[in-house]
């Protein structure tokens, strides 16, 4: 049955990471399941509470927090926390699943670090600043000044890339996909289908 591993993807806002975790997610041989995280941020689109984040507020968040219940938090942006919840990860794993996340680039080296050996992490790379700018103005779900906010913090994620187990480039979305299968597949011990 295999599962307990798991699956990082951390990257700046805008690298393209979601599309692969969800592409990850429509291969069955890899058995993943995705660890729906926490935030204290406002619903965004079609966003579902449950299977995009557990939305909540700020308040509820720090008393998660206080009750020690997360695997790793962030502040990711000012009054915006994220997190992992403990609970979370072990209901997949009871499910016999690997756990893949789609998490901020020091949360994903926090759980690498408690989880050295089981976990795969994975930093995608844009082509660049400004490209990241050009695909966060055409997503157009936030104001400037939050999508100024979003580069801001890139460009320090992107120093961090060498603390990863490998990057991968995302300057073409197919062969970005395609590597992301094929490390996720070695490092599950599956054959890809
Ligand atoms: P967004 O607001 O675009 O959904 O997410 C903003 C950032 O927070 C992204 O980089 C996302 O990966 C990160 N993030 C989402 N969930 C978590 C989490 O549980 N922990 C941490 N540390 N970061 C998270």
């Amino acid at each position: 049955m295999g599962g307990g591993k798991l699956i990082i993807f951390a990257a700046p806002s805008g690298s393209g990471k979601t599309t692969i975790v969800e592409y990850l997610l429509k291969q069955e041989e890899l058995n993943l399941a995705f660890s729906v995280s926490a935030t204290s941020r406002p619903r965004r689109g079609k966003e579902k509470h449950g299977e995009n984040y557990y939305f909540m507020t700020t308040n509820e968040f720090k008393k998660h927090i206080k009750n020690d219940d997360f695997l790793e938090w962030e502040e990711v942006y000012r009054d915006n926390f994220y997190g992992t919840l403990k609970s979370e990860v072990e209901r997949l794993w009871a499910e016999g699943k690997n756990v893949i996340f789609d998490i901020d680039v020091a949360g994903g080296l926090r759980i690498k670090r408690k989880y050295p050996k089981k976990t795969l992490a994975v930093f995608v790379k844009p082509p660049s600043v400004d490209e990241l700018k050009i695909r966060l103005k055409k997503r157009s779900t936030e104001s400037d000044d939050k999508i100024n906010m979003r580069i801001a913090k890139a460009s320090v994620e992107l120093a961090t890339a060498p603390q990863f187990d490998i990057v991968i480039k995302n300057y073409d979305l197919d062969s970005a996909l395609n590597e992301a299968h094929d490390l996720v597949a070695n490092f599950i011990g599956v054959q890809r289908k």
